[in-house]
């Protein structure tokens, strides 16, 4: 079972409709995809429910489990 910790303070964080949020913080982050070819940002497809991620670098699809993901800070505008 995968744990959602802040990179900040390493407490769980909460899933809210926009994304992930750490009530210590007072910060919102978004889990991002990077490609484990070309370390580019991928992005998320839904495909048959089953999360995907799509590399426009490579100009294909990566599967889930050997995407790296990490949670970045969301800008407050
Ligand atoms: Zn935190
Ligand atoms: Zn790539």
């Amino acid at each position: 079972m995968q744990t959602n910790e802040c990179p900040k303070c390493q407490s769980e964080l909460r899933w809210s409709r926009e994304g992930y949020h750490c009530d210590f913080c007072q910060v919102d982050f978004k889990k991002v995809a990077y490609c484990p070819d070309c370390n580019k940002e991928m992005e998320k497809l839904n495909a048959c429910g089953a999360p995907s991620y799509f590399c426009h670098d490579c100009n294909e699809l990566k599967s889930k489990s050997r995407a790296k993901t990490e949670f970045v800070e969301v800008e407050q505008s």
